[in-house]
């Protein structure tokens, strides 16, 4: 846990966040500021900072987020249609926040290639 990070302090529970699905691995919450009908936010419970930061130590991590992620795709109804998994890494993919995260993102129509 790192105290100032923000996604640190959602998965500690100190700030409220919608929880779509959780294991000891995972957190997945709902975006505060959804950019499609379904936007659910995939990350470690363990801070890591960013996709620059993964290894072969994170290959677990990473197989349990996809896998979730395809498991929420499905509940939200959006697999037929389609959805995107996307995470950015630095200022100019437009990181935020700099804990590990994937979006999932769906229910509309999304552009590619993306701004
Ligand atoms: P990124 O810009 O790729 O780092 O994504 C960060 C995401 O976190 C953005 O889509 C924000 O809307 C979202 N976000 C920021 N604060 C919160 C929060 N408290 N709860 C849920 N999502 C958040």
């Amino acid at each position: 846990m790192t105290d100032s990070c923000l996604f640190c302090r959602i998965v500690a529970g100190e700030i409220p966040s919608t929880k779509v699905r959780e294991d000891d691995l995972v957190l997945a919450i709902r975006d505060i500021a959804p950019q499609a009908p379904t936007h659910v936010l995939l990350m470690p419970r363990r801070h890591v900072r960013s996709l620059d930061d993964l290894g072969d130590a994170h290959a677990a991590l990473l197989g349990r987020i996809f896998a979730l992620s395809a498991e929420i795709a499905r509940a939200e109804g959006v697999e037929a249609d389609g959805y995107r998994v996307v995470a950015n890494h630095g200022r100019a993919a437009g990181q935020s926040v700099d804990h590990l995260h994937f979006h999932l993102l769906g229910g509309r129509d999304l552009a590619w290639p993306p701004g």
